[in-house]
């Protein structure tokens, strides 16, 4: 065996077995393989009990979350040839659902490279190493990286939150490339400029691509409300499909600034408006102003992060929903999301109800929403599907 074995206790490979990626510190026997006997990041072979290798992976002897399987058996080498492989195949799913070249290319466990994010935006590529074992092996996947998609640019976007349950740093740097050049997110024909160092996240939110599409049909010659609208993803593609007039809305000036120019890009300029407020505010205002709108959008960050944060955040997302109906026009289009994992899609839904007797609105759900398929669900892991929303219509009880 090259790597040195991880032992797990009796029975706890049976969730490995099933198709899942990690193992937690309480599942390995630490009486034969001492966590403290690894580095953050040191290649392993995973193996049961009985002596028997699942696979090799990566420790982190420092997480709650103390090793995650990368491949299954022990032929392949955690090495920049398997990066490689892992890269081909997440590239040719991509490759079969868009036309463009824009699109998230690696999400993590759901293409076999657990801690890696990685996005695509033309010939520039912005990845988040969010364990210990991918941070160490920047080289090899910026190798690999190089070999599949030859990139303009290369950045790491290493500023998740998440990393320091890792003992990361936030660290954002230029991984291969030149500096400079400006940056576009490409959704069908429009085009929005993006921010790989400064923007949230990786710059772009692709996973409401085909939730922005399913609203496309709804909007000709509406009034639209784009909450949280980060760089007007969902505003400026409203405009672009006819909507009369649009407010974009969002707590980062950053943001704001980019809308303008952005919707000036695609031509609809004149029908979108962007403001800097926080959004519960704002819709407090709107509402004492009896401002209406046709289609209200609520994309906010999650609200809970943590598990023991469920009752606390579920609570926000009912509140927001509420205001939001309270700013729209008899008969009007609620589209709600929610990218919290710890918000059941029943519950989103349940919020939208309860916040429609408490005002005494009637909701039809009409389209649900989720991730786009870029962020592929890995069927084991429920912590790959995140994404939820809901498109309802509001009347009158
Ligand atoms: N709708 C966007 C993504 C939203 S991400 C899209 O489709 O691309 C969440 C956004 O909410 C971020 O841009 C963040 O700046 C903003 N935000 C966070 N808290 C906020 C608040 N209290 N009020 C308004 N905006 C907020």
């Amino acid at each position: 065996m090259e790597y040195p074995a991880l032992f797990l206790k009796r029975g706890e490979d049976a969730r490995l077995r099933a198709g899942h990626l990690w193992v937690f510190s309480n599942e390995v026997d630490v009486e034969r393989s001492p966590l403290t006997g690894f580095a953050p990041g040191d290649a392993c072979a995973i193996v049961d009990h009985r002596g028997k290798a699942i696979g090799v992976g990566y420790v982190n002897p420092n997480s709650l979350i103390a090793a995650r399987l990368v491949a299954r058996g022990l032929e392949h080498a955690l090495d920049t040839s398997l990066i490689v492989h892992r890269l081909n195949v997440a590239l040719s799913l991509r490759e079969r659902l868009y036309a463009q070249p824009y699109y998230r290319l690696v999400f993590g466990e759901a293409d076999g490279l657990p801690g890696l994010t990685v996005d695509r935006f033309g010939d520039v590529l912005v990845a988040q190493a969010t364990t210990a074992g991918m941070d160490r092996r920047k080289d090899e996947i910026r190798d690999a990286l190089v070999k599949v998609i030859k990139p303009r640019q290369l950045w790491w976007k290493n500023d998740a939150g998440i990393r320091a349950l890792e003992h990361l740093a936030e660290v954002v740097e230029l991984g291969h490339g030149e500096p400079g050049g400006e940056v576009f997110a490409r959704e069908g024909r429009l085009e929005f400029r993006i921010d790989p160092v400064g923007g949230q996240k990786t710059g772009w939110f692709y996973d409401q691509r085909e939730n922005r599409d399913q609203l496309a049909r709804l909007v000709a010659g509406k009034r639209v409300l784009d909450m949280f609208s980060y760089l007007g993803g969902w505003g400026i593609r409203a405009a672009a499909e006819g909507a009369s007039d649009v407010v974009c809305v969002d707590a980062s000036a950053a943001a704001v600034e980019t809308i303008a120019a952005n919707a000036e890009r695609n031509g609809v300029g004149e029908r979108v408006r962007a403001l800097r407020a926080d959004a519960f505010d704002h819709l407090r205002a709107l509402r004492e102003a009896r401002e209406r709108f046709d289609v209200v959008i609520l994309d906010p960050p999650a609200f809970i992060k943590r598990k023991k944060d469920a009752a606390e955040g579920r609570l926000a997302y009912r509140r927001l929903n509420e205001l939001g109906m309270q700013v729209l026009a008899r008969d009007g289009l609620l589209v709600t999301c929610s990218c919290s994992h710890h918000l059941p899609r029943a519950a989103l839904l349940d919020g939208v109800q309860q916040g429609a007797r408490h005002l005494d609105r009637q909701v039809q759900m009409l389209i649900a929403l989720q991730q786009a398929p870029d962020h592929p669900v890995h069927p084991a892991i429920a912590e790959t599907e995140y994404l939820k929303g809901f498109i309802c219509r509001v009347l009158p009880a």
